[in-house]
């Protein structure tokens, strides 16, 4: 019997929205229905529209579906997808491989032995992120599972010359810098989603791995596939990126979702 498809997808903006981020366009008697996936303090957090649902819950039996994401292990627990559980999960930008709910010790040994060769410590981004964002605009300091770094920004007052800057001056050390709504990201540059979808792939056997994302940090994923799709949102939208394996869907919001979903499955039911 031949291996079921790799399918790698993004979680937030990709296939599950904050109420921020769902851009239901239309008269609202014609909006979709949603479901919640994801509760936060007592109060509902991230949705899904009741087709994307229903198909992703079919996707899991055509596929072996690998939720890939930046969140932290926990942050990722809280999301509680349909269908079963995933035997695989991608987090902390590739930092953690999860089998069964458990992380991976060697994996994670390997990739943070691979950072502390290649990039500038954490602490030292820490200290610039520190010094130069401004408290007109920032909200929230955050390190993520000692890997990572971001901000929760005020986005309206956010100048883009300080994002290109971080950039330039990440860049030399090792380091990535993405903005994705609200939260500036300062990443490694070995730290990648697409290191983790491979070692999954190398371990299920799979000949065919499909993937989907919405920003910077996912272009990797999404280059490392044989197909992949994104959203008419985001920061590789707004960016304009575009690779000849990789579909520029015109669907924004979480109707994106869905329809991320539906060419998962046409394709990896072909
Ligand atoms: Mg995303």
């Amino acid at each position: 019997m031949s291996p079921l498809p790799l399918v790698a997808s993004d979680l937030d903006r990709t296939l599950i929205y904050s109420s921020a981020a769902l851009a239901i366009a239309g008269p609202d008697e014609r909006a979709p229905r949603l479901l919640c996936v994801e509760v936060y303090e007592h109060k509902p957090l991230s949705y899904v529209t009741e087709d994307a649902a229903r198909l992703l819950t079919e996707l899991k039996s055509a596929a072996v579906f690998v939720p890939t994401t930046t969140r932290t292990r926990a942050q990722y627990r809280r999301v509680r997808l349909p269908g079963p559980p995933s035997r695989f999960a991608i987090c902390a930008n590739g930092g953690h491989l999860l089998v069964d709910g458990a992380s991976d010790q060697d994996w994670a040994r390997a990739v943070a032995a691979r950072i502390a060769a290649e990039c500038a410590p954490l602490e030292e981004v820490t200290a610039h992120l520190r010094a130069t964002a401004d408290p007109r605009w920032l909200r929230k300091e955050r390190t993520a599972e000692d890997l990572f770094a971001y901000l929760v920004v005020e986005r309206d007052a956010l100048p883009e010359q300080w994002v290109k800057e971080l950039a330039a001056w990440a860049g030399p050390r090792g380091w990535t810098v993405s903005l994705q709504g609200r939260k500036v990201y300062a990443v490694p540059k070995p730290l990648t989603k697409s290191a983790a979808v491979r070692e999954i792939a190398r371990r299920t056997g799979a000949t065919l791995t499909l993937a989907a994302g919405d920003s910077l940090l996912d272009a990797d994923l999404l280059l490392a596939a044989d197909a992949a799709w994104r959203p008419g949102h985001g920061e590789l939208a707004e960016a304009g990126w575009l690779a000849p394996n990789t579909e520029a869907l015109a669907e924004r919001g979480v109707v994106a979702g869905e329809e991320i979903l539906r060419r998962f499955l046409a394709r990896a039911a072909r």
